[in-house]
């Protein structure tokens, strides 16, 4: 069943998760269990029932008629094609549906190989599985599209890891539930393309668009094009939110892109602490293909890797109904397109898609992006001006770059800037002094950096005078879109380091930092210790994982 194997017209194989030694709940998010309608306070005050969770959710014990299985993918890694990939250490244990008919596909992160494992183990250790969970649940709580965490089992299981803390020492496995309403990625289309397997790009497409990704159908073109465009829209509007909230996603291969624009695949993120163009939160990532910068451009790249298998449907237009695409291993195959069509098709294709990402992706990104800065600047949507990106977001983001300002602490104090109803600035340079102070490392160039912030802060008063901005109104609007708390690396590092000694210890911490991360907006956190992260110096640098630990 585990074997490491090339599975040919597939998009799955059924395979078990492998039993998970002393598996301890260390976390359950209660936003993702309401989503499959399981209340986590009744599991965690009655011991069988959190005996039963703990062993579903650690591949300890199989519901009755489900039969767990693992996807079958490609993909680009790094600009290369690296042939089949797929599901190396998850398994989907079931698909379920709520009450409002949401269908939730549940799976487990490190339950031990698959026929996709390769050369690894099919683990995960405990530090990677405490980061993937508390990010997932914190990007959902900032409004940023992603696949969800529902739990985290430690177990005794001992995996060892390169990139580990302390060298090649065994480390402590664990195992993530994660959900989504499909775990679908482009990479699927791309493995049966690679092998010449049309029928099956086709019959994935179907399901794509018919169970997937069942958008409304916008725009020209046939039924594979609208599927096209609306994976371009809901990638551009996952991308433009990483921009705007400063996220780094590090590993952007092709089988690491949803069909659903989900964020997915939490290795080496991080969001960043200092606005920083060209950072690179993964460290073998040595020519910063994956910049944070670069990520836009990275969709588009990745969006032409999703076209490729989908050229001759997409160029057949109104005649893809009698498109058949001849089979190598079926020669007697009937009504087969001839040669001389399918080229015709495929250059047709070839051009839709490059008109359609020409011109619609940028703007699905920009009216994206532009629309959630403005929410963080606080500036009304109603007297929205063509001109702010120009001539309010890219000169504040020129000035962040210069002085390296802390990106999240810069938008939470800007919502306190007051102007009079004459249009002078309340208090204004002192307002500026402290402000400095907060959001620029370690408070060097303080004068500089207030000084050259002050011509943006006029363009801002003005900006805000055209719409008759009410301080206290935009305050509110504000802080209710610019986090708090932000999921800093140096914070999940403190919430690994506290498992080092005892795991009630590690619990709390974790639970702690897990309410912020669901609840990033509020003014204040009964918990002292996320208070004394919020307002910690962030250490400049710090420890980083690798893509697969
Ligand atoms: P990633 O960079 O995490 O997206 O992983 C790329 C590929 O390697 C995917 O097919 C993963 O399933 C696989 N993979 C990563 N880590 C492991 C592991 N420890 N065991 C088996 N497969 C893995
Ligand atoms: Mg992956």
């Amino acid at each position: 069943m585990r074997t490491p194997r090339p599975v040919h017209k597939a998009v799955y194989s059924h395979v078990y998760p492998e039993k998970a030694p002393d598996p301890v709940l260390l976390a359950i998010s209660t936003p993702a269990c309401e989503k499959l309608e399981l209340n986590p306070v009744d599991i965690k005050a009655d011991r069988q029932k959190e005996e039963e969770f703990v062993s579903i959710f650690s591949g300890n014990k199989i519901l009755p008629d489900t039969r767990p299985w693992s996807l079958n993918y490609a993909g680009h890694q790094f600009g290369f094609f690296a042939g089949q990939l797929g599901d190396g250490r998850a398994v989907s244990l079931f698909e379920t549906m709520n009450s409002k008919g949401e269908s939730w596909e549940v799976q487990l992160k490190g339950a031990g190989r698959t026929p996709y494992s390769r050369f690894g183990d099919g683990y995960a250790v405990l530090r990677s599985s405490i980061r993937e969970f508390l990010m997932s649940e914190h990007m959902n709580a900032l409004g940023v599209p992603t696949t969800r965490a529902l739990a985290l089992i430690a177990t005794s299981r001992e995996v060892i890891r390169e990139d580990g803390p302390r060298g090649l020492e065994p480390e402590r496995g664990a195992v993530v539930t994660r959900m989504a309403p499909s775990w679908l990625r482009f990479g699927n289309f791309e493995l049966f393309y690679s092998r010449d397997d049309m029928d099956n790009v086709r019959r994935l497409a179907d399901y794509a668009s018919e169970n997937v990704v069942k958008d409304e159908a916008k725009g020209s073109g046939n039924k594979y094009t609208r599927l096209f465009r609306n994976v371009t829209k809901r990638t551009a509007e996952m991308v433009a939110e990483w921009q705007a909230i400063g996220f780094n996603h590090g590993v952007m291969n092709t089988d690491n892109m949803s069909v659903l624009g989900l964020t997915m695949d939490y290795g080496p993120f991080q969001i960043m602490d200092y606005y920083d163009t060209n950072y690179v939160c993964n460290h073998s990532d040595d020519i910063g293909r994956y910049a944070f910068q670069r990520q836009p451009s990275v969709c588009l790249f990745n969006l032409v890797k999703l076209a490729v298998p989908l050229f001759e449907l997409i160029g057949a237009e109104g005649e893809v109904d009698q498109l058949v695409f001849p089979d190598k291993d079926n020669e007697t195959k009937e009504g087969v397109t001839d040669e001389e069509t399918l080229t015709k098709y495929r250059q047709n294709g070839k051009e839709i898609v490059q008109q359609l990402l020409n011109e619609e992706f940028k703007d699905y990104f920009m009216e994206h992006y532009v629309e959630k800065m403005r929410q963080k600047l606080g500036l009304k949507d109603s007297v929205a001006s063509e001109t702010d990106f120009k001539d309010v977001i890219v000169p504040l983001l020129a000035w962040m770059t210069d002085y390296h300002v802390d990106y999240h602490r810069f938008y939470r104090s800007l919502s306190n800037y007051r102007i009079t109803a004459e249009g002078e600035e309340v208090d204004g340079d002192r307002a500026i002094g402290e402000w400095i102070d907060i959001v620029t490392e370690l408070g060097e160039n303080t004068e500089a950096c207030a000084n050259a912030l002050k011509p943006w802060l006029s363009i801002y008063r003005h900006r805000l005078l055209k719409e008759r901005s009410d301080d206290k109104e935009r305050k509110q609007r504000m802080d209710a879109v610019n986090p708090r708390f932000v999921l800093r690396n140096f914070i999940v590092d403190r919430v690994i380091e506290s498992f080092d000694n005892d795991d009630e210890h590690g619990k709390e911490c974790l639970e702690a930092c897990l309410e912020a991360c669901i609840h990033p907006y509020r003014d204040h956190y009964e918990d002292q210790r996320v208070e004394e992260w919020i307002n910690a110096a962030v250490p400049a640098e710090d420890y980083r994982c690798s893509c697969s630990s």
